[in-house]
C-alpha cells in the first residue's frame, strides 16, 4: 500500500490546516495509508507557511532536512511557500511543489486518482488536534503572564480585565471547548495591500462557498455535537462579492437554520467591508449569537493607512467599534497592529495604542513589519529600523496593558513575554 506523512510547518493558519486535512482524506479515499512518522513514508506531504521571513525559513529548513534525511522519499511541497517565494524554493526542491491557490492541481499530479479534490466541497471542518488553538485561549498561564507583566492597582485596569477576561470565557474561547470550523470562502479580494504577501498564495479573487453548503456543514456539525462555529476564510469579510451578497447574510441564515449554535469567532474582517454593511452587522449582533471576532486596525495613523491602501479611516475603524459594541455589549473584539510601517513616526505608532485605548478592544497583537522584497510596502522609502519597531512593541504592550486590554496570543505565543522575543527576531 502506498504511504504518506502529512505534516505542517510552523506559522500555518487555520485555512491552510484546514487544507491539509482536506489532504489527508484525499489520500485516504484514494488509497494511501497515513503513517506517523516521514521514515515510514513513500511520499512526504510538507504543508508550508511563508507568513514572514521566519516561517519561511523554518519552511525551507524543513524541506532541506527531509531530503537529507529521508532521499528515497518522493517529496511533495504545498501550501504558501510555493507562491510566495518559488524561486527560493527552487533553489533546493527541483519537485512538485502546489501553490494554496492552485491545490486542487493535486487531482493531476496524481493522475490515478479516483477520488478528486474539490473546491468548494471538500472541508473536514475540524483542525488537526495540535493544531487547535482556541481552546488554549485564554488559559490560566497566560493571563498569569498578563497579571505579572502589568499589574496595577488601578481601577480602569481591573475593570477592564475582568470584563475582557469573562467575555472571552463567555465566548467559549477559553478552556477546552471543541469548535466547528466553517471555512466560507478563499482568496482576497480588493483592497489588496502594500505589505501583502499571502495574495500571492492565497490567490487574488474572492472564491465564497455558498450559502447552502455553508448550511449543510453547520448541519453536519450539530448533528456530531458542535454547537460552537468558528467561521473562517482568507477574507471572511468578503464574503459574498463574487456571488452579488455580503458577510451578514449568510450570518443571518446560519443562525437562523439551526437555533442551538453560536459563532464563537470569526476571523479578520476588514474594516474597509464590515464598514459598508455595518448597520446589517449590528442587527445579526443584536441575537447574541456572534461572541467574538477579530477585525485588523493594522494603523490609528490615517497617512499610514493610506500608504498601506487599506481604505478605511481611524474614524471609521472606532464607529465600527462602538456600534457593534452597543449591539453585543459582551461581545469580544480581538485586533492587531503592524508596527513599523515605512516612515512610521513614533506619533503614528501612539495613535494605533489610541485607537485601541479609545475603542476599548479586548485583545491586540502587535506585529513587528517585515518588509517583504515582493511588496510595495517591503520597497519603499524609510523603513524603520528593526530596534525601533522593538521598542513601539513594548511600548505599545505595556499602554494597552494598563489599561487592561489583554495580549494573548495563540499556543507557543500566548505568552506575552513571546511578542517581546517575537519583535526582535520576527522581522
Ligand atoms: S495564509 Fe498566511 S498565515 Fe496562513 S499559511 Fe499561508 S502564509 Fe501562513
Ligand atoms: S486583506 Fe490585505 S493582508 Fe489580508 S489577505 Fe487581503 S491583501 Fe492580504
Amino acid at each position: 500500500m502506498r504511504t504518506v506523512y502529512l505534516k505542517f510547518t510552523e506559522g500555518c493558519c487555520n485555512r491552510r490546516i484546514l487544507d491539509l486535512k482536506a489532504l489527508e482524506v484525499f489520500f485516504a479515499k484514494n488509497g494511501w495509508q497515513s503513517v506517523g512518522e516521514a521514515k515510514d513514508a513513500g511520499l512526504i506531504c510538507l504543508h508550508t507557511c511563508a507568513f514572514v521571513k521566519r516561517t519561511e525559513d523554518i519552511a525551507m529548513a524543513e524541506i532541506a532536512r527531509m531530503q537529507r534525511e529521508f532521499p528515497r522519499a518522493e517529496l511533495l511541497v504545498t501550501g504558501c511557500l510555493p507562491g510566495i517565494n518559488l524561486p527560493r524554493l527552487r533553489e533546493i526542491f527541483p519537485g512538485t511543489a502546489i501553490n494554496t491557490v492552485d491545490l486542487t492541481d493535486i487531482n493531476a499530479a496524481l493522475a490515478d486518482a479516483g477520488y478528486a479534490l474539490d473546491t468548494l466541497e471538500r472541508d473536514e471542518n475540524l483542525l488537526f488536534e495540535q493544531a487547535d488553538h482556541t481552546k488554549k485561549l485564554p488559559s490560566l498561564v497566560s493571563i498569569g503572564y498578563f497579571l505579572k507583566d502589568n499589574f496595577s492597582l488601578r481601577p480602569v485596569f481591573w475593570r477592564n480585565l475582568l470584563r475582557n477576561v469573562g467575555n472571552i470565557v463567555g465566548a467559549g474561547m477559553g478552556l477546552s471547548r471543541k469548535h466547528w470550523y466553517l471555512r466560507i470562502g478563499w482568496g482576497c479580494e480588493q483592497p489588496h495591500c502594500t505589505f501583502c504577501v499571502e495574495c500571492r498564495a492565497i490567490g487574488y479573487r474572492v472564491v465564497s462557498k455558498p450559502i447552502e453548503q455553508c448550511l449543510r456543514e453547520v448541519r453536519a456539525g450539530v448533528a456530531a455535537g458542535y454547537h460552537e462555529l468558528f467561521v473562517t476564510a482568507d477574507s471572511p469579510g468578503a464574503w459574498g462579492v463574487d456571488r452579488g451578497r455580503r458577510l451578514p447574510e449568510l450570518l443571518r441564515a446560519i443562525l437562523d437554520a439551526e437555533p442551538s449554535v453560536v459563532i464563537s469567532n470569526i476571523d479578520g474582517i476588514h474594516p474597509y467591508f464590515l464598514y459598508r454593511y455595518l448597520d446589517e452587522f449590528c442587527a445579526v449582533l443584536r441575537s447574541g449569537r456572534i461572541k467574538s471576532f477579530m477585525i485588523p486596525l493594522q494603523s490609528g495613523s490615517d497617512r499610514i493607512l493610506e500608504l498601506m491602501g487599506r481604505r478605511y479611516t481611524r474614524e471609521q475603524f472606532l464607529e465600527i467599534v462602538a456600534a457593534c459594541k452597543r449591539s453585543y455589549p459582551r461581545l469580544v473584539i480581538v485586533s492587531q497592529a503592524i508596527v513599523g510601517f515605512p516612515t512610521e513616526t513614533f506619533e503614528d505608532f501612539q495613535d494605533s495604542v489610541d485607537v485601541f485605548v479609545r475603542a476599548g478592544v479586548t485583545n491586540v497583537t502587535f506585529f513587528p513589519f517585515y518588509p517583504h522584497p515582493e511588496t510595495v510596502a517591503g520597497r519603499m522609502e524609510g523603513q524603520i529600523d528593526d530596534e525601533e519597531k522593538s521598542r513601539r512593541v513594548l511600548y505599545g504592550l505595556k499602554k494597552t496593558g494598563e489599561v487592561g486590554i489583554l495580549s494573548l496570543h495563540r499556543t507557543h505565543e500566548v505568552n506575552p513575554k513571546y511578542q517581546k522575543v517575537k519583535a526582535r527576531y520576527d522581522q
